[in-house]
C-alpha cells in the first residue's frame, strides 16, 4: 500500500476479549458490512445500525436509559431538548392538525410553537392549563395533542397530569409531557397517563453542563414515529453528546437527592429572610422531594443588578440543572421571547430571580444567598 492509502487503511484492532467496562463510543458516522449481502440484514431488520443520523448505538442508549426510567416502551434521543419537542409533536401531529399547549411554557417551546410550527401548517392555542373548562372549550375537531411542562418554570406550578390525561382521552387526543424540571426521580407522567414524555436532557439528565440533548420517551408506535423524525430532520445526536448525557443519567438518583434537599432548606431560609418578597417551591410535587429550582422575588427596593454582583461563588447562568449552584434572570432570558405584557399576566416579573440549586453543603448555599442580601442592602443605604 502507499502512504495515502495505508494513512486511512490501518488495522483497526478489534477483539472480543477486549469487553469495555463503559460503553464505547460509537464515534462513526457510518457502519460497515462484510459484503452486499450483510448490508441487506439492515433493511430487512436484522442489522440495527447503517448510518448515524439513522441510529448509532451510544444516542439509543440514551433513549433507552431515559425511557427505563420514565416506565415506557421506548425512548429516542436528538440534538436538543427543542428538537426531541418537535420529533414527539411531528409524532402525532401533520400540516393541518390543532395543538393546544399550556400558555406558561418554556420560553424556547413558546417560540416553537407560535412560530415554527406555523410553517408546518400545525396550529397551536394557549391556554390556562389550571382550568378545565378552558381546555375543553380551545379543543376543536382537528384537535391531537395536549401539552405541557410536568413542573413549570419559572414558577414552578405542578401540573395535575392525572386530570389532564382525563381530559385527554375523554376527547380522543394524545398528551405530552415535558418532564425536564422533576425529571422521572420526582415525578414520571407515562404513569398518570401521559401518551409521550420529552426532555431537554441538557438539564438533568445530562447533568453535568457539558452537553445539549433531548429525548422524548412512549409507546413503540409513538416513538418510532419520532426518531423517523429526528432521522429526516437531521436533528440526531452526535454520538460523543449521547454518550455524554448517558454517563449524566447514572448519577440521576445521587444527585437530584442532593439537589432537592439542598432546595428545600435554601426555600425555608429564604422565606425568612428580610428583603425577599416571595418564594416559589413546590409543596407536595412528588414523595421524593420538590424539585431543585428555587424562584425567588427581591423586594422591590433591591436592586437586582447589585444583586447579580453580590452572589460570590454563585454563578450567573442562562440555564439550569448543572452540578453547581446558579442563578438566572427570566424576564431576560427563557422569557425574552415573551412580549412584556404577556411575561407579566405569566407573573414573570422584573425582581423575579431563579435559583438552579446545587450539590454543594446546603451550608454554603444559604450563606452565599444570605451575603447577597446583605450586600444588596447595605449597597443601597451607602
Ligand atoms: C431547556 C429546556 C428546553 C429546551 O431544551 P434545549 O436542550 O435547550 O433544546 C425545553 N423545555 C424545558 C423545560 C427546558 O428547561
Amino acid at each position: 500500500m502507499y502512504f495515502h492509502t495505508k494513512n486511512v487503511h490501518f488495522p483497526a484492532k478489534e477483539q472480543a476479549s477486549e469487553v469495555s467496562k463503559t460503553k464505547p463510543i460509537y464515534q462513526t458516522s457510518a457502519f460497515t458490512f462484510t459484503d452486499f449481502e450483510d448490508m441487506e440484514s439492515y433493511f430487512s431488520g436484522d442489522k440495527s445500525y447503517l448510518y448515524t443520523r439513522m441510529g448509532n448505538p451510544n444516542s439509543d442508549d440514551l433513549g433507552r436509559g431515559t425511557a427505563e426510567l420514565e416506565g415506557a416502551d421506548m425512548g429516542a434521543a436528538s440534538a436538543s431538548g427543542l428538537s426531541a419537542i418537535l420529533a414527539g409533536v411531528l409524532a402525532v401531529a401533520e400540516n393541518g392538525d390543532h395543538i393546544i399547549a399550556t400558555e406558561d411554557l418554556y420560553g424556547g417551546t413558546w417560540s416553537l410553537f407560535s412560530a415554527e410550527l406555523q410553517r408546518f401548517g400545525i396550529e397551536v392555542s394557549f391556554v390556562n392549563m389550571e382550568n378545565r373548562e378552558d381546555i375543553e372549550a380551545a379543543v376543536k375537531d382537528n384537535t391531537v395533542l395536549l401539552y405541557s411542562e410536568s413542573i413549570t418554570n419559572p414558577l414552578l406550578r405542578v401540573e395535575d397530569i392525572d386530570g389532564l390525561a382525563q381530559i385527554a382521552s375523554s376527547k380522543g387526543i394524545k398528551l405530552m409531557i415535558d418532564n425536564t424540571f422533576a425529571t422521572p426521580y420526582l415525578i414520571r407522567p407515562h404513569e398518570s397517563g401521559a401518551d409521550i414524555v420529552v426532555h431537554s436532557a441538557t438539564k438533568y439528565i445530562g447533568g453535568h453542563s457539558d452537553v445539549t440533548a433531548g429525548v422524548v420517551t412512549g409507546s413503540r408506535e409513538l416513538i418510532e414515529k419520532a426518531r423517523a423524525r429526528v432521522a429526516m430532520l437531521g436533528s440526531n445526536i452526535g454520538p460523543m453528546d449521547a454518550w455524554l448525557g448517558v454517563r449524566g443519567l447514572k448519577t440521576l438518583s445521587l444527585r437530584m437527592e442532593r439537589q432537592c434537599r439542598n432546595a428545600a432548606s435554601l426555600a425555608k431560609a429564604l422565606e425568612r429572610l428580610e428583603g425577599i418578597e416571595s418564594v416559589y417551591y413546590p409543596k407536595a410535587a412528588s414523595p421524593d422531594g420538590n424539585g431543585a429550582i428555587v424562584t425567588i422575588e427581591l423586594a422591590d427596593h433591591l436592586d437586582i443588578m447589585s444583586f447579580s454582583k453580590s452572589l460570590g461563588w454563585v454563578k450567573v447562568v442562562p440555564t439550569l440543572a448543572g452540578l453547581e449552584t446558579s442563578v438566572t434572570y427570566p424576564a431576560a432570558t427563557s422569557h425574552r421571547p415573551l412580549p412584556r405584557e404577556q411575561r407579566e399576566a405569566l407573573g414573570v416579573t422584573d425582581q423575579m430571580i431563579r435559583i438552579s440549586v446545587g450539590i454543594e453543603d446546603e451550608r454554603d448555599i444559604i450563606e452565599a444567598f444570605e451575603q447577597a442580601v446583605k450586600r444588596t442592602l447595605t449597597n443601597i443605604k451607602a
